[in-house]
């Protein structure tokens, strides 16, 4: 079962992608992992990679695909994989597409984990977290238990710049413009699977499952 999950940063479809890896035994493939793996084992790939991020400048689609293509080639991928992360826009999808169909393969669920972007923004701004020991806690679903407080080592919580509404809606309003548009394209592929990502976790892991089959 070869599955993408689609849907804003912030929407869970990092966590849910885990479940489903966890759940049908296949691997979860992220691109930050592939990224890491690569650079840390100097593959050539990796090196390409490196230069154009000590750059301070974008990976080439090619070099991105090409670690993908040869991470979905190793063998624990034979049953399939969850891909968190790629593709992220049109030309990317584009690419994976043709690397798939020259394999005889196509992706089976494009899996949309929907969330609306205020619930996205509010459950951000709940977020804090310790810079001390790296402890997050969040004010609504995982509270300290001392207001402001670290559990853990007793320093002040903070609000992490990432988590500030000006900065999710700046990370929210790329995801429209580059990544929304994958909606469409999997629709028009026949795999788009949607779920309401406002459910509890949980409920919308069974969503998913409800789609894929147990
Ligand atoms: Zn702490």
């Amino acid at each position: 079962m070869k599955i993408i999950m689609l849907g804003a940063p912030g929407a869970g479809k990092g966590t849910q992608a885990k479940k489903i890896a966890s759940k049908y035994h296949i691997p979860h493939i992220s691109t930050g992992d592939i990224f890491r793996s690569n650079i840390k084992n100097g593959t050539e790939l990796g090196m390409k990679a490196k230069s154009f991020m000590d750059a301070g400048g974008l990976v080439p689609d090619e070099i991105t695909i090409g670690m993908l293509l040869d991470r979905i080639h190793e063998a624990d991928c034979a049953n399939g994989y969850v891909l968190d992360g790629f593709p992220r826009t049109i030309p990317q999808a584009q690419s994976l597409t043709k690397a798939l169909e020259d394999m005889g393969e196509s992706v089976d669920y494009a899996v949309n984990v929907d969330v609306p972007d205020e619930n996205i923004i509010s459950r951000m701004s709940g977020r804090r977290a310790c810079l001390a020991c790296g402890a997050t806690y969040h004010i609504v679903y995982n509270a300290p238990k001392k207001e402001g407080v670290c559990d853990v080592c007793g320093q002040q919580l903070v609000l992490r710049d990432d988590d500030k509404p000006e900065t999710v809606k700046k990370r929210l309003d790329v995801y429209h413009e580059q990544t929304q548009p994958l909606i469409d394209y999997y629709k028009k592929a026949g795999v788009l699977a949607e779920v309401d990502g406002t459910m509890d976790m949980e409920d919308v892991f069974q969503a998913i499952v409800k789609i894929l089959g147990a």
